[in-house]
């Protein structure tokens, strides 16, 4: 499995691997299950979908690195979009919005005002409808980035989310520093092949950060949003969170998230115990890099995804 995961995670950054995956006849019939889309038409009505099941959404429109100025402006762009015909199917209001600075322009020249202002732009927007909008965080050399432009834009934006990976050996630190400024903290495992310089190699280890970090989230003043499909995860959050007073139901201090697709049956068990539960849902034409980590960090989808070939 390890072998395996190294190779499907050096295959989402080769441009060869990206054209085989792509061009196979049935690999969009897979990718459905992970990417319930490619339009904002497609996106919305997911999300109305979810919605009207209970759950709450952030979206994301798939797309990272982007090359040029005219790119980062069509990403911006994309996000205005979708959070116009979210608030036209009114479902603008407690939908949140999930964003690569990388695709905002964060890594051209005079990338960090770049990436600021378009994500500003943005929130902007989605303040207008009562919307949310949380920075998705990206491998180790932006992290120091990514924080940074989240605190300038809870300046005038103060639903302007971080996400934090337990993988990385500097979180407990960004925890304490966050703690006292109320943000909106993703907490996930990290998706992200690190060196060992910067992050925690063995499962085991990253688990028992996961633990630790989130009775720091739960006990500090920030909004911790609860981002795994580990159960037993799932119950350390609510006992944590029942113990801090931070309520369950459409008061609650805290949530759960999942990615589209994963396990939809745990998030009907968080729903059906009252829970706020949250649903990561990406759409759009560039979903090869999203896809290929999946299958990277569970390699029994490679299994599924051979499988749907095989019976084409
Ligand atoms: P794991 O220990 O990996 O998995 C626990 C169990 O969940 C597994 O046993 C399996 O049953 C199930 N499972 C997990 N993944 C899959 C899968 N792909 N397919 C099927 N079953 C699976 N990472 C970032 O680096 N930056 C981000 O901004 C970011 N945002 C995220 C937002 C959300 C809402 C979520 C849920 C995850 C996000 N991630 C992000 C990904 C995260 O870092 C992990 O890579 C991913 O969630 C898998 O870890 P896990 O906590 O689910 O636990």
């Amino acid at each position: 499995d390890e072998a395996l995961s190294q190779t499907l995670n050096r295959a989402s950054r080769s441009v060869r691997a990206r054209r085989a995956v792509e061009s196979f006849p049935l690999t969009r019939k897979v990718v459905d299950r992970f990417v319930p889309g490619e339009t904002t038409a497609d996106a919305v009505a997911a999300a109305r979908r979810l919605v009207d099941t209970g759950r709450e959404v952030t979206i994301d429109v798939l797309g990272e690195d982007v090359l040029d100025l005219d790119g980062a402006r069509g990403m911006r762009d994309a996000y205005l979009s979708l959070v116009a015909a979210l608030a036209e199917a009114g479902c603008a209001a407690g939908s949140d919005v999930s964003l690569k600075l990388s695709a905002m322009g964060q890594a051209l020249p005079g990338g960090t005002t770049i990436a600021t202002d378009h994500a500003a732009e943005i929130a902007e927007a989605a303040q207008a409808h009562g919307c949310t909008v949380t920075l998705d965080m990206e491998d180790h050399t932006l992290v120091d980035s990514t924080l940074e432009i989240g605190a300038a834009l809870r300046a005038s934006y103060p639903f302007v989310g971080n996400v934090l990976q337990t993988n990385l050996r500097r979180t407990p630190g960004d925890i304490a520093d966050l703690d006292g400024t109320g943000a909106r903290i993703r907490l996930v495992k990290g998706a992200y092949r690190e060196p060992e310089s910067v992050a925690l190699q063995r499962k085991a280890e990253v688990d028992h950060a996961y633990e630790r970090a989130i009775d720091a989230l739960m006990a500090s003043d920030c909004y911790p949003m609860i981002a795994t499909h580990d159960p037993t995860m799932l119950d350390r959050a609510v006992e944590r969170a029942r113990e801090a007073g931070r309520d369950t139901g459409e008061t609650a201090r805290w949530e759960a998230q999942m990615l589209f697709g994963v396990r939809p049956e745990l998030e009907q068990r968080m729903v059906d115990a009252g829970h706020r539960m949250r649903v990561y849902l990406p759409f759009g034409t560039d979903w090869y890099g999203y896809f290929m980590r999946r299958l990277a960090e569970r390699p029994a989808n490679v299994a599924f995804f051979l499988r749907a070939l095989a019976h084409r």
